[in-house]
């Protein structure tokens, strides 16, 4: 199966009713979630890549005090950046991030990120995935995402025999994380937050917490297995 399987408007609105409620109460505080300085979400996601989120809490505040701004990344070297960047490993991130930020910084002028998900793809180092978390956790835009856990999370929902190796699987799951957004960025911004924290707590890939899972009454991997 590689297309998108059409999901009712009661089920779409159930499933994102439970998400956000379960959100609200059992999401862990990260330092990223108490911010939404659009450089500052940038580096985080960066970091989470390919980081467990330990790692990235200890890293991350040290980060931002070496480079609070996108302006200081601008004017520093990239060796520089590199060396603040040491213990998280893959640091192409830490040379994209350079390369970013003096595309963005001009003459050392104070620069924003765009809002806009298609501009800001168009910067150094952002993949669909970080595009959408930038637009939807600094800007609060009705944007999609869609990561290892949220695709995880969504193929077990709504589309369990769909096979997101293949590219046409992949599209499929990104439709599907777009048509079931809530009505307003605001809500967006809790709805992704809880996508990406049901994947990494209760529907991970190693085990399936389904008994307590806030959406297994509408999850079509669930009520299969009963
Ligand atoms: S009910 Fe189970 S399979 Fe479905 S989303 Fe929850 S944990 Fe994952």
């Amino acid at each position: 199966m590689t297309r998108a399987p059409t999901i009712d408007r009661a089920r779409r609105l159930a499933f994102g009713r439970k998400l956000r409620a379960w959100y609200r109460v059992h999401h862990r505080d990260l330092p990223w979630r108490r911010t939404r300085d659009p450089y500052h979400v940038l580096v985080s996601e960066l970091m989470l890549q390919q980081t467990q989120v330990s790692r990235v809490v200890l890293k991350y505040a040290e980060f931002l005090e070496r480079f609070p701004t996108l302006e200081s990344v601008a004017r520093a070297r990239v060796r520089q950046v590199m060396e603040a960047w040491s213990g998280l490993g893959y640091y192409a991130r830490a040379r994209n991030l350079h390369r970013l930020a003096r595309t963005v910084v001009c003459d050392g002028a104070p620069a924003r990120l765009p809002a806009d998900p298609a501009a800001l793809r168009r910067l150094p180092g952002i993949g669909a995935y970080t595009a959408g978390a930038v637009a939807s956790f600094a800007y609060e835009r009705r944007a999609p995402l869609v990561d290892t856990n949220v695709a995880r999370v969504l193929r077990r929902v709504f589309a369990p025999r769909l096979n997101p190796k293949t590219s046409a699987g992949a599209r499929a799951l990104w439709q599907i994380a777009e048509a079931i957004l809530p009505r307003t960025g605001r809500a967006t911004y809790t709805h992704n937050q809880a996508l990406m924290e049901l994947g990494a707590l209760i529907c991970t890939a190693r085990v399936r917490h389904c008994g307590r899972c806030p959406v297994r009454s509408v999850c079509a991997t669930y009520q299969r297995e009963r």
